[in-house]
């Protein structure tokens, strides 16, 4: 008899695995069934932002594959609209409501993907009563904010609460299709992902292109007319609002877990181990933003919920089931956004991070441009890099610059994954020409700045 997989979560960790099993064990060896709360499988939460500017025209671009594709090209068996309500590990069983149609299933599994993604913080301030305040966490979020957008009176202006990267971009989404945009955030910098020095230079750049910034301002409540938010009440007066964007970050989705008994972790995901197995419960795996994983270069277990993992997890857990042998090795923190033509990159460690994991270090800032001074289009960079103060090696970098800046981070992100020093970065041979670079590339003057400091010190 064949044995069955069940997936719970139908994005891209759970259907990273459902799709990796299937390349590996037919249907006569292995059912799948997928069970997804949402309209939506393997959509691009990452596309949202720019969905809701316009930039990408049709919600559906934002699809990878629809529940027909994975019938048709993997057999497997997605339920959409089925939210798993509980999972009985001693008789290998999920139940699963019927969201539409009403009523209850239960799946027999021999294996099962725990794979629900993150619950996005929600305010104390919230009220149900007052509408036109959104969240950007599913397919289904982002909809229910287009048609709010679109719906005649058009809003005209918008307050983004949160200044993580979710909220920097829907801020940047906000303002082109021409709305007023305030961004509030409660510590003293947007982007808490980067060091105060470098967020300063993002908060700019904002302020540059007409975004109003609110930090250390605290939001207490909202102002409603007719049921509509009219604005968002903080500590330092009313700002007013015809819609409201959430970015207050995520946690992991772990309710049905925790229920089930499985175990999670000091930073509150699930813990798995380097195959994404669930240790102490056989059958059982986990991916994606719901677990925790190793910071490569901390040694702590953290919870970074972004999508270049839980499509790399979903896959290391597919390959697995499937009878392969895969391993995920763990994060350093790699990401980039964008606000307007502003690119911010950073990996690794923050001063505060390697403060509080016990580094010794120094950082060093350098400035220079993305490509010769001379060449049409050339323009300022910032590279910050942190390095371990006995050994040089590099702990950290972050990048903030008009144009060609985030994808240089995967440089920085490749040394530090191998443990390079500062000292033999200095000789890495990048690629140089006028319209690339800078004869010294801006990650080579970083690095030789670094050298200075640890000799210095
Ligand atoms: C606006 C936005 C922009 C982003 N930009 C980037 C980016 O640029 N780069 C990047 O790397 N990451 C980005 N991310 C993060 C990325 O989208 C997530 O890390 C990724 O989607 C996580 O995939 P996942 O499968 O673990 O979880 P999710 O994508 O959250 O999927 C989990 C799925 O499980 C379903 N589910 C949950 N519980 C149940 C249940 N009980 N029963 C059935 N179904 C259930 C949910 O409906 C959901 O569809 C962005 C996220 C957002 C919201």
């Amino acid at each position: 008899m064949a044995q069955r997989l069940i997936v719970v979560g139908g994005d891209a960790a759970g259907m990273a695995a459902a799709s990796q099993a299937r390349r590996r064990r037919d249907r006569s060896d292995l059912e799948i069934v997928a069970f997804e709360r949402g309209r939506f499988t393997s959509y691009s939460a990452c596309g949202i932002p720019y969905w809701i500017s316009g930039l990408v025209p049709e919600r559906d671009q934002l699809v990878a594959r629809d529940p027909a594709t994975f019938r048709a090209d993997f057999d497997i068996d997605v339920r959409l609209r089925h939210e798993v309500t509980a999972i009985d590990l001693d008789r290998q069983e999920v139940v699963a409501h019927d969201l539409d149609g009403g009523g209850e299933v239960r799946e027999r599994f021999d294996e099962l993907v725990y794979a629900t993604g993150a619950v996005p913080k929600q305010p104390d301030w919230a009220d149900p009563a007052v509408r036109g305040v959104f969240g950007v966490q599913t397919l289904g979020d982002a909809s229910a904010l287009r048609e709010w957008l679109d719906a005649e009176p058009a809003p005209r202006r918008a307050v983004v609460v949160g200044g993580g990267y979710i909220g920097v971009e829907m801020a940047e989404a906000l303002i082109q299709r021409g709305l007023a945009v305030t961004l509030v955030e409660q510590a003293d910098q947007p982007m808490s992902t980067v060091d105060p020095d470098m967020a300063a230079l993002v908060a700019d750049a904002m302020r540059g292109i007409g975004i109003d910034i609110r930090t250390g301002v605290e939001v207490t409540g909202l102002d409603g007319r007719d049921g509509r938010v009219s604005a968002v009440v903080t500590a330092d007066g009313p700002l007013p609002a015809d819609v409201v964007v959430l970015g207050l970050g995520v946690r992991p989705d772990t309710a049905l877990a925790e229920a089930a008994g499985l175990p999670v972790g000091l930073s509150g995901g699930i813990r798995v181990d380097r195959r994404m197995r669930v240790p102490g419960v056989p059958g059982v795996w986990a991916a994606g933003d719901c677990v925790e994983t190793l910071h490569r270069v901390s040694g702590l277990p953290v919870h970074v919920p972004l999508g270049t993992h839980a499509n790399k997890q979903g896959r290391v857990a597919g390959i697995n089931i499937g009878g392969g042998y895969a391993t995920f090795p763990g994060v350093i923190g790699t990401a980039v956004t964008k606000v307007c033509e502003l690119e911010v990159g950073r990996t690794g460690l923050r001063e505060r991070d390697a403060a509080a994991s016990g580094f010794e270090f120094v950082s060093v800032r350098a400035e220079s441009t993305n490509r010769a001074g001379y060449y049409p289009g050339a323009r300022t960079m910032t590279v910050k890099l942190i390095a371990e103060r006995s050994s040089g090696r590099l702990l950290g970098a972050q990048i903030v610059g008009w144009s060609e800046a985030a994808k240089r981070i995967d440089t920085l992100a490749v040394a530090l994954w191998n443990g390079m020093t500062v000292d033999e970065m200095t000789a890495l041979d990048l690629g140089y020409a006028p319209p690339y670079a800078p004869v010294w590339d801006p990650v080579l003057i970083a690095a030789r700045k670094a050298v200075d400091a640890l000799h210095q010190g």
